[in-house]
């Protein structure tokens, strides 16, 4: 696309939603990095002084991290600093800065240039995983190379803003989010990037709208340039007609509306108009995003995904560091529940000393808890640190991808081995933790009313029984387009599910991402379910959902598509239900 040409046109591109709201304004283009990598120099004598120089960029970096830290707890707390203080611990492994070194004298290099090497090769490592969330940290990676080498080369780069614009650039990363005057930023558009990379996290957190492009818009649009990012739907508009811009500016001033109005939810019980509680738990992935959820009054952890914590360092923690995470995250949240899903190890997210060669389908393959009983002492070391951290909180366990009841028989007993381990070196720890399984394969949601016999609760995982439902792999985008939760064989799967803990009045949640779907709420309330886990950042607006609604009118809803046989006929229809129920939502929609 060469916007030159076509610069009086209204150009509509579609890219991928990473923080919500509305920006409207000109661009300005960042463009920090220095250019050409592969002129960086080879054939250098002095090898010492090159380790020296190195050792003083990583020193620079390290400041500079410190003080966008330091910016980002004065202005916003605590809820960032875990992303610097992981960006400085990266830049510290003395096995990094060794493995640079060699390759500086091994190859008779300049520092920037061993440094390019290397981190070029991290970060490719991590930007071919299929898992986004790994793809993303190649992010992080990139920065600091690009950090390193700016340090290296000696030029600085001035965050000065001086209007209200549109931040468009190749990436983000979060130090340079942090630095802009948050006065001046409309918003933000990258090229590279995903919903959650740290960029895009710290976007949400900051409430700043931000889209991912995927053209490399950067390259293309000039400063100045007039532009609208939907952060709801990932729209983008280059040069906007009046009357789009009319448009936008009404619905900005809805959200912003809508968003003032928010707040006033934090405090407010999580239950419907005629009075059934509805309870609002979060998912995380980190120990210390448990403040946030405390900031947004969950009722809990619903889903601590623990797979970061093995994937991040590339190796299996020790019991002691998993025990330690753990018990910081129960004790926090205590005595709300705290729910810590098994490893979900495989399919999209490997670890390299356990990476099997080349599955030919990973996403059937050896995967979560299939991985854990062929693992026992992985497992097992991971249970023990749980049940270690149950002391500390309410802590529960919950298994990911069963599809059978050998699988939940198994897990009790490598369970009891744990236990007995502990009580056997006077270690203590809580006994009858109760425990969960995701439901998250067609068998296990066929036979959810026998599985309810063998565990203590439920917890449907739509992102994944969306993929095995309906054979779609979540992360092709080939074939992203027929990927929809409203699929009617995927909600009949899911009420079987509701229905199965109703008849036994056993818990069962929803972790998926449906369960922040506005126009999803209304339909799962009607189908019976009351309990709902999500990124902590969408539950105020799921608390303003629930609030508004009717149980009969929900269940209502649900009888009425439940006799619909396409998937985006009844998509609409539950936005239709939502925007008549919630007019002030009509920008989600
Ligand atoms: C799911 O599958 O819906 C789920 C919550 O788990 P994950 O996204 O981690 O696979
Ligand atoms: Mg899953």
């Amino acid at each position: 696309m060469k916007n030159k040409q076509v610069s009086d046109k209204e150009i509509i591109m579609q890219g991928i939603a990473a923080s919500p709201g509305i920006a409207l304004g000109n661009v300005f283009v960042f463009r920090p990095y220095p250019l050409n990598l592969s002129e960086l120099e080879l054939g250098i004598e002095d090898v010492e002084k090159e380790f020296l120089m190195f050792e003083n960029a990583i020193a620079r970096v390290i400041e500079q991290l410190e003080f966008a830290q330091n910016e980002s707890e004065l202005r916003y707390g605590n809820q960032f600093s875990e992303i610097f203080e992981s960006q400085k611990a990266f830049l510290r492994d003395m096995d990094l800065v060794n493995e640079i070194k060699r390759e500086i004298k091994d190859s008779s290099s300049s520092a920037a240039h061993g440094v390019s090497k290397i981190l070029s090769e991290k970060s490719d490592y991590f930007i071919n995983m299929e898992n986004t969330y790994f793809r993303e940290r190649a992010y992080d990676i990139i920065d600091l190379k690009q950090k390193l080498i700016r340090a290296l080369l000696g030029i600085d780069y001035d965050y000065q803003l001086n209007s209200p614009s549109i931040v468009v650039a190749e990436m983000l990363s979060p130090s340079d989010t942090i630095q802009f005057n948050r006065n001046f930023i409309l918003g933000f558009l990258t090229d590279q990037g995903g919903k959650t990379s740290h960029a895009a996290i710290l976007a949400r957190g900051l409430r700043i709208p931000s889209v991912v492009n995927g053209y490399n818009l950067s390259h293309v649009l000039h400063d100045g340039d007039s532009i609208i990012l939907d952060g709801f739907k990932g729209t983008i508009i280059i040069n906007p007609t009046e009357e789009t811009k009319k448009r936008y500016h009404e619905l900005k001033k809805e959200y912003d509306r809508f968003e003032k109005g928010l707040d006033r939810y934090i405090k407010q019980p999580s239950e419907t108009a005629d009075g059934e509680k509805i309870t609002l738990l979060a998912n995380i992935e980190f120990a210390h995003e448990v403040s946030i959820v405390q900031k947004n009054k969950a009722a809990g952890v619903g889903l601590f995904r623990t797979e970061s914590i093995f994937i991040r360092e590339q190796e299996e923690p020790t019991e002691e560091t998993q025990f330690q995470i753990y018990k910081q995250a129960a004790a926090k949240i205590a005595p709300l529940p705290l729910v810590i899903r098994t490893i979900d190890l495989g399919g999209d997210k490997f670890l390299d000393s356990y990476n099997p060669e080349n599955e030919p389908n990973p996403f059937l393959g050896w995967r979560a808890i299939r991985f854990c009983l062929d693992q026992p002492d992985v497992f097992k070391s991971q249970l023990r640190a749980i049940l270690r951290a149950g002391v500390s909180g309410n802590v529960k366990i919950l298994i990911p991808m069963i599809s059978a009841v050998e699988e939940i028989i198994h897990t009790k007993a490598i369970i009891k081995e744990a236990e007995n381990e502990l009580t056997q070196k006077h270690i203590a720890f809580k006994k009858d933790i109760p425990l969960g399984i995701m439901i998250e394969t067609p068998a296990a949601a066929i036979s959810a009313s026998m599985l309810a016999d063998y565990v203590d609760f439920f917890s449907i995982g739509t992102n994944d029984l969306t993929q095995y439902v309906l054979a779609i792999d979540r992360t092709n985008e080939k074939v992203s387009q027929s990927y929809n939760t409203f699929n009617p064989a995927v909600l009949e799967l899911i009420f079987r599910t509701i229905e199965a803990g109703r008849e036994r009045n056993m818990e069962v949640a929803l972790c998926g991402e449906f369960a922040a779907a506005p126009s999803a709420i209304p339909l799962l309330i009607g189908m019976g379910l009351r309990s709902l886990s999500m990124s902590p950042v969408y539950l105020v607006e799921a608390k303003k959902i629930i609030r508004a609604l009717d149980i009969k009118a929900c269940e209502q809803l649900f009888e009425e598509v439940r006799v619909l046989h396409q998937a985006q006929e009844i998509e609409q229809r539950c936005q239709k239900f939502l925007k008549a129920n919630i007019p002030d939502l009509k920008f989600l929609i």
